[in-house]
């Protein structure tokens, strides 16, 4: 399913105060909270939510005196992605000096009232994550904001599902999962390999963050994809997807 994005002009957003840092990548994202009562009442009228995010950025500029709401990204519990700073911008939640190493995605829970983030906002922080990818060079860490900074954010909830590997809600093949079987032959290059086998693997891979062609075909560039996971999870490196590195990409957890 594409994002389903709401651009600034929809969501009413204030102009910004002044020029942005410019990125062109980073190591990948970290996921917030919004670490204070969110009223379980946004779950059943969208309005609120949108209400919500307009006064996190009059709270970012008019509190913390920033030129912008904060984050990248902001998610609710309708799959709905707000445009924050976007891609290619440096955030300001993360915290000093690390901001320049990671996008910031807001889910829209909070540490009293919504605490629990539903299926949808889990979809849309991927979303938010898939785009800021494409769009923004956003590399494969998946983080939350606590990692290397001292705070309670992203909440026990989300923080426990980014653990996990952040996977997708209902079947996506997360880590807790069992991974499909063996397709019985090892995936290798050269020669060109084709098959649906093949294209599940890149799909898990692609999940999992790696830069890689969904086309069911293993050549070059998923040989070189394999190595660098073989190398990062202590396999042998081969190149070809045998059973242990078949199993590795459902299993192993996602660093
Ligand atoms: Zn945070
Ligand atoms: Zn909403």
């Amino acid at each position: 399913m594409a994002i389903d994005l709401v651009t600034r002009r929809e969501w009413g957003a204030r102009s910004p105060r002044g020029a942005y840092g410019r990125l062109t990548s980073t190591r990948g994202v970290k996921v917030h909270y919004t670490g204070g009562q969110v009223s379980p009442d946004i779950v059943n009228d969208h309005d609120k939510c949108v209400a919500l995010v307009r006064s996190i950025q009059n709270h970012h500029m008019d509190g913390n005196g920033w030129m912008d709401v904060g984050y990248s990204m902001l998610v609710c519990p309708h799959r709905k992605v707000f445009e924050g700073r976007g891609p290619n911008r440096v955030p300001a939640a993360n915290g000093s000096g690390l901001n320049s190493a990671h996008y910031a995605v807001l889910g829209l829970v909070g540490s009293s009232g919504l605490t629990q983030p539903n299926d949808d906002l889990l979809h849309g922080i991927l979303d938010a994550v898939e785009y800021l990818r494409d769009k923004g060079g956003a590399g494969r860490e998946i983080k939350g904001h606590r990692d290397g900074y001292s705070t309670s954010c992203p909440g026990e909830a989300l923080y426990a599902w980014v653990r996990r590997g952040a996977p997708r809600p209902g079947g996506g093949g997360g880590p807790a999962d069992p991974p499909p079987a063996f397709p019985g032959r090892t995936l290798a290059y050269p020669p060109l390999m084709s098959g649906e086998d093949v294209r599940t693997w890149q799909r898990r891979m692609r999940e999992r963050g790696w830069n890689i062609d969904v086309d069911g075909l293993y050549g070059p560039g998923s040989r070189e994809v394999c190595r660098t996971f073989q190398r990062e999870k202590g396999l042998p490196v081969t190149g070809a997807v045998d059973r242990a590195t078949w199993n590795a990409a459902w299993e192993a957890p996602v660093t």
